[in-house]
């Protein structure tokens, strides 16, 4: 161990939550040190949003030329390599990664290569590629999560795969098994399943995507048969038996599935072991998370927590604005953590991204709610691209005009979202959203419309037959 190193902060985890935090804490002219123990960037670089995305962005091309022929465009035939997917998938990551390495440095912020522990309440040590002693006045923790594993189906990264180790396989197999149909299983259901993967989704509950709600859920798995995936909800898988060929899932009295190989997506679990916390004082919530308040401090006045860590919601975009949150905090600032704006998107075929409250949930929780909902199948710039699956919704409080929330399913609904989210984090009414000049022909023109069928004057449909 070399002498005591000072600064003002130290984030422990350089995943999106930590990087952002550091970043933010060195514009407001902190002495800051980011420690890592794995590579930069976390989960949502390396093993996360960007590769998924990237593999996705391959599927989404796959299903144009598949339909070029409508276009006008003769192909012959199609063929995959999917170990150059992959092998692009790894190029973007490590440019993205070298990007945010020099990002990082061109904030002063210096990088500690190793894994951090407290020794007290504002000291760590650092063993690893660095070896150091550090104490500061404000620490924030960003440790992140990782794939949960199953004592009774353990995944050997060969024929049973969790997300991070089926990013590295090179070969497609014929079948593919997916346990868990949460956001994460969904995704990698539609990526594979388009990529010509005969994809069996087995979720226990009685629907895929439960905690994004019923009406998305039914439209999820409507578009899912349309793609061939056998989803199955209500079966618990019990064993994986591995055999020769590929895999025998046991499901609880339900018989059995064959398949070539399986991906184990039931969730994930947050890092706090391992952190020496017990030298902190920082507390723990039941399911392991460490708690903290709305300006993300924990119990330890001085120690912050941000992202997956704190076990709210596992999102990268909520894991760096938390990361602002703490950062400002933590060097005299105040900043308050809010989540009722906080879009969700799931990367499927088609897309599917919601923010703020559906009409359901506004009328439990009192609104006088009303919802105008626009399909793309009668939007001009959806037709001439023929991408006319899905709609634009918009929930509003009939009362004050308050738009509450936003689904939209379809192309680039991942895109759609910012706008209504902007409106919801401030408060604005549909009025607003009318009033908004909104370029011709794009795809916002239908949140456009949306809102004045909410407000029952629309333009590019049919009024309302009145009684
Ligand atoms: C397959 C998949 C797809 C996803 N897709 C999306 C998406 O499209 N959009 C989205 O918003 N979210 C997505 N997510 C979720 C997103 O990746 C996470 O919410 C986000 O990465 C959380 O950031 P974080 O900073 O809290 O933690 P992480 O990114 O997990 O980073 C934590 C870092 O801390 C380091 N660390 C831990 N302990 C120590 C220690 N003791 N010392 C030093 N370093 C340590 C780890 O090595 C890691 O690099 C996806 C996740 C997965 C698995």
């Amino acid at each position: 161990m070399t002498e005591k190193q000072y600064y003002d902060l130290i984030v422990i985890g350089a995943g999106t939550g930590g990087y952002v935090a550091a970043i933010k804490a060195a514009q407001l002219g902190k002495k800051v040190a980011l420690i890592e123990k794995g590579d930069l960037g976390g989960t949502c670089l390396n093993v996360g949003c960007i590769p998924t995305k990237t593999l996705i962005a391959n599927a989404h091309i796959l299903e144009k030329i598949k339909h070029a022929a409508d276009f006008g465009i003769s192909t012959g035939s199609i063929s995959i390599d999917y170990a150059k997917m992959k092998e692009r998938k790894d190029t973007v990551i490590t440019k993205i990664r070298k990007g945010l390495e020099g990002l990082i440095r061109s904030n002063g912020i210096t990088i500690v290569r190793g894994i951090a522990q407290f020794t007290g309440p504002k000291e760590l040590k650092v063993k690893g590629q660095d070896n150091v002693l550090m104490q500061a006045e404000n620490i924030i923790i960003a440790s992140g999560s990782e794939p949960m594993d199953v004592a009774a189906f353990p995944c050997d990264h060969q024929k049973v795969y969790n997300s991070t180790s089926i990013l590295e396989m090179t070969q497609l197999p014929k079948t593919l098994a997916i346990i868990g149909g949460g956001y994460i299983g969904c995704e990698f259901a539609s990526l594979y399943a388009e990529l010509g993967v005969k994809v069996i989704l087995l979720e226990a509950l009685p629907m895929i995507v439960a905690a994004q709600g019923k009406a998305i859920s039914d439209t999820l798995t409507a578009a899912f048969k349309k793609q061939g995936i056998d989803v199955q909800t209500n079966v618990m898988v019990e064993g994986i038996d591995k055999h020769s060929k590929g895999v025998t899932v046991r499901l609880k009295d339900k018989g059995s599935i064959e398949a070539d190989a399986v991906l184990v997506a039931i969730g994930r679990k947050v890092v706090s072991q391992g952190l020496g916390l017990e030298n902190s004082g920082v507390l723990l919530s039941d399911r392991g998370s460490i708690s903290v308040n709305e300006k993300m401090e924990t119990n330890v006045p001085g120690i912050y927590a941000v992202g997956d860590v704190t076990g709210k919601l596992m999102l990268a975009h909520v894991a760096s604005h938390q990361g602002i949150v703490a950062a400002t905090n933590a060097t005299g600032g105040e900043a308050v953590m809010h989540y009722n704006a906080v879009p969700a998107v799931i990367f499927t075929l088609p897309e599917i991204a919601m923010v703020g409250l559906t009409q359901e949930e506004a009328i439990e929780k009192g609104y006088n709610a009303g919802v105008g909902k626009f399909p793309f199948q009668v939007l001009g710039k959806s037709i001439a691209a023929m991408d006319t699956d899905g709609f634009a919704q918009v929930v509003i409080d009939k009362k004050t005009g308050q738009i509450l929330g936003a689904q939209v399913v379809g192309h680039e609904a991942s895109s759609l979202i910012a706008e209504m989210t902007l409106a919801i984090a401030n408060e604005l009414t549909i009025d607003c959203l009318a009033d908004t000049i909104h370029a011709h022909p794009t795809l916002p023109e239908a949140l456009h419309e949306a809102g004045l069928m909410a407000m029952e004057t629309p333009l590019h449909m049919p009024p309302r037959i009145k009684k």
